[in-house]
C-alpha cells in the first residue's frame, strides 16, 4: 500500500536507518518489556551464555526489528537478519545457524510464515543447539547430527496466535509490544526531528503523535512529510499550524484514520446496519484482503473503540457513529 499511515515497511523508510534507536536507553516506551530484557541481558552476559530465545509480537511498525538490533548491540554480538518466507528449505536454515558465532542473535521476522520442514529443523537447533541433516538419498540416506554454536533466536510476528504451539513453547521470553501513548510518540518524533536537523516544537510533535495510530513507524513517516511542508515554507522550526496544515493535506484525521479506515467504518454502518458483520464479508465490501483488515486496520480501530469484535462479527460502536458525524441509533437528541 502507499497509504501514508500504513504501518508496513516502505522504501521511503529505508533511508531512515539513522533514526533507529541503537541501545535500550534510546528506545522509548514499552517500559515493562525493556525492564525485563535489561535483566535477562545482564544475567546472560554475566553467565557468558547466549540469551534465551525471545519472541516479540505485536502490530507492524511498533519496534520489533529495532528491539532485536538493540538486544544484539547490548549483548555485544552480531545480528543475522532474515524472515520466515525467506528461509525456503531446511538447508537454508542449516546454513544460517551453522555460520553463527557463539552468542549471536538470529532474527527471524514473520516467524509464523516458516514452512513446516524448516520448523522441524529449528526445534532441535533452539533446544539442543544441534541440527539433523540428511545426507544422500533412498536406502543409503543417513542422518548426521551437527552441533551449532549456542545462539539466541529472536522471532517477530504480528500475532502470536499464528505460531504453532511447539514453536511458541521453545521461547523462554515472550514479549508483547503494545501501541504507544501519544506522549511516548511525541518523544520519538522529537528525537527523530533532532536527528533530521529540523527542530519541532512540543505542540506540533504532539499533534503528529496523536495522529500516528500509536505506531512509531507512522510517526516518523508523518514527521518526514510535515518536514517537507515546513521546509518549503522556509520555516526553521516545525510549528503546530504547519503540522496541522500538512496533516490535513495528507488526509490523516485527528485520530490518524485515513480513507481505508473510513471505508471500513462506513461499510459497517451503512452496508451492514452497524453489524455484526463477518470479517470476510466486510473485507469483500471494502475490497481489501481479510488478513490485511485483521492484522493492519482492525487492531487500531478496536483499540480506539471504533470497532467491537463479537463472536458474531464486527460491530460499530457509539463512538463509530459520533466519529463519522452520524446520529447514534436508538439515541434521542436532547
Ligand atoms: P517492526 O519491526 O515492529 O515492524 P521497526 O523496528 O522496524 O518495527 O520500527 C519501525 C521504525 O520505528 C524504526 O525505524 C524506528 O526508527 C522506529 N521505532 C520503533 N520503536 C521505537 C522506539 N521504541 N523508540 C524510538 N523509535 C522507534
Amino acid at each position: 500500500t502507499d497509504r501514508v499511515v500504513s504501518a508496513d515497511f516502505s522504501l521511503d523508510d529505508a533511508s531512515m536507518d539513522s533514526i533507529r534507536p541503537r541501545f535500550l536507553e534510546d528506545y522509548i516506551g514499552q517500559e515493562a518489556v525493556k525492564q525485563n530484557l535489561k535483566v535477562f541481558i545482564q544475567a546472560a552476559k554475566e553467565r557468558q551464555e547466549a540469551l534465551d530465545h525471545v519472541l516479540l509480537y505485536g502490530p507492524p511498525g511498533l519496534g520489533k526489528t529495532s528491539l532485536s538490533m538493540i538486544i544484539a548491540n547490548e549483548l555485544g554480538v552480531q545480528l543475522r537478519q532474515t524472515s520466515g518466507p525467506a528461509i525456503e528449505r531446511p538447508g537454508d536454515l542449516a546454513a544460517l545457524v551453522t555460520n553463527l558465532q557463539p552468542g549471536d542473535v538470529l532474527f527471524i521476522d514473520e516467524i509464523h510464515r516458516l514452512s513446516r520442514p524448516v520448523e522441524e529443523v529449528l526445534y532441535p537447533a533452539m533446544e539442543d543447539f544441534s541440527i539433523d541433516i540428511i545426507i544422500g538419498k533412498g536406502p543409503h540416506a543417513q542422518t548426521v547430527r551437527l552441533d551449532v554454536p549456542p545462539f539466541t533466536l529472536i522471532g517477530a510476528t504480528t500475532r502470536a496466535g499464528l505460531l504453532s504451539a511447539p514453536l511458541r513453547d521453545r521461547f523462554g521470553v515472550i514479549s508483547h509490544l503494545d501501541y504507544y501513548k501519544p506522549e511516548e510518540l511525541m518523544k520519538i518524533v522529537k528525537r527523530t526531528a533532532n536527528i533530521l536537523a529540523m527542530p519541532i516544537d512540543s505542540e506540533a510533535a504532539l499533534e503528529i503523535a496523536r495522529r500516528s495510530r500509536g505506531t512509531p513507524r507512522i510517526a516518523n513517516r508523518l514527521l518526514k512529510r510535515v518536514r517537507d511542508f515546513a521546509q518549503v515554507e522556509q520555516a526553521s522550526v516545525i510549528r503546530l499550524e504547519t503540522a496541522q496544515f500538512a496533516l490535513s493535506k495528507l488526509h490523516v484525521d485527528e485520530l490518524g484514520l485515513d480513507e481505508v479506515d473510513y471505508k471500513v467504518l462506513t461499510a459497517i454502518v451503512e452496508k451492514f446496519a452497524g453489524g455484526p458483520v463477518g470479517l470476510d464479508t466486510l473485507a469483500a465490501a471494502v475490497g481489501e484482503e481479510s488478513g490485511t483488515i485483521e492484522d493492519v486496520y482492525e487492531p487500531y480501530l478496536i483499540q480506539m473503540g471504533l470497532i467491537q469484535r463479537t463472536p458474531r462479527g464486527r460491530m460499530a460502536t457509539e463512538r463509530t457513529y459520533r466519529h463519522l458525524g452520524l446520529p447514534v441509533p436508538g439515541q434521542t437528541l436532547d
